[in-house]
């Protein structure tokens, strides 16, 4: 039998990736691991370990391999049932918390739900916003379902192609719909994601005008939509909101500086 660091030693990746890999076949935390690198691993994980650091090599995403990722300082499931939550995704969060500050008991609706992280984070930083999750795919209902139920939250889920299925108004929309372009050569690097969680038409912009265009009809008077888009979509995605009626629009940029979430108001809705 060879021992964590044996192990460890003999694998190219990322050590950080390493450990986690070897933590996740071991079914331990990795404190756990790093406090006792002299352990002895027995076969079976260390097969296990070797079968993962291979698939990790290849290209799968770390997340899909351990069946987690933090989002929001909490642990989601994920599988390749639906996208990885991203860390920019995290200030469409934000964007949302500062939209829900002067509301009560706010109505929220999250759009492309996948695995519920961004629904799931909203209900639980604002307890009593009655949040509802909304996603075409049965699969990435049942991901998000038992999100909601590990972390205790209280989301409604609904079967819905965008807006088909969603139920009455809301005070505040949010959506990380697809948004990359078909023949973008990044999609190379997200092969093992699911195309429709990432790819909307020739322009990557298919799902956001209709998330867009839609919203009003969907909002209370006084209700806000907020959205994520892609690194060179800031300008389009003002001009949609802006035809669609919405106000102080506001673009937000992530922590590398690239515009990544849009914001606006509606005053009136239309009837
Ligand atoms: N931010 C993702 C990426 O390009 C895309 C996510 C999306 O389409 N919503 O890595």
């Amino acid at each position: 039998m060879r021992s964590v660091t044996e192990l460890l030693a003999g694998t190219a990746l990322p050590r950080a990736e390493a450990r986690r890999l070897l933590a996740g076949a071991l079914g331990v935390s990795i404190e756990a691991l790093i406090a006792r690198p002299e352990q002895a691993v027995g076969d079976e994980a260390a097969a296990r370990f070797a079968e993962l650091a291979d698939r990790r090599a290849r290209g799968e995403p770390l997340a899909y391999l351990l069946g987690e990722r933090e989002f929001y300082g909490r642990r989601f499931a994920v599988s390749p049932a639906v996208l990885v939550p991203r860390p920019e995704t995290e200030l469409l969060v934000d964007v949302a918390l500062r939209l829900l500050r002067r509301r009560p008991a706010p109505r929220v609706l999250d759009l492309g739900s996948g695995c519920g992280c961004i629904a799931i984070t909203l209900a639980l930083e604002c307890p009593l916003a009655a949040v509802v999750a909304a996603d075409r795919s049965a699969e990435a209902l049942a991901v998000a379902r038992a999100n909601a139920t590990q972390l205790g939250a209280g989301v409604e889920l609904r079967l819905s192609d965008w807006y088909s299925d969603v139920g009455g108004r809301f005070d505040l929309i949010v959506a990380n719909p697809p948004y990359v372009a078909a023949a973008d050569p990044h999609l190379r690097e997200l092969q093992h994601e699911p195309r429709h969680a990432l790819v909307a038409g020739a322009d990557g912009l298919a799902d956001l005008r209709r998330i867009v265009a839609g919203a009003p009809v969907h909002l209370n008077s006084g209700g806000s939509l907020a959205v994520e888009h892609g690194h060179d979509q800031g300008a389009s995605v003002r001009e949609l909101f802006a035809r669609a009626g919405f106000v102080d629009i506001e673009t937000q940029r992530d922590l590398a500086g690239i515009e990544r979430v849009c914001a606006g108001w509606l005053l009136a809705t239309p009837v």
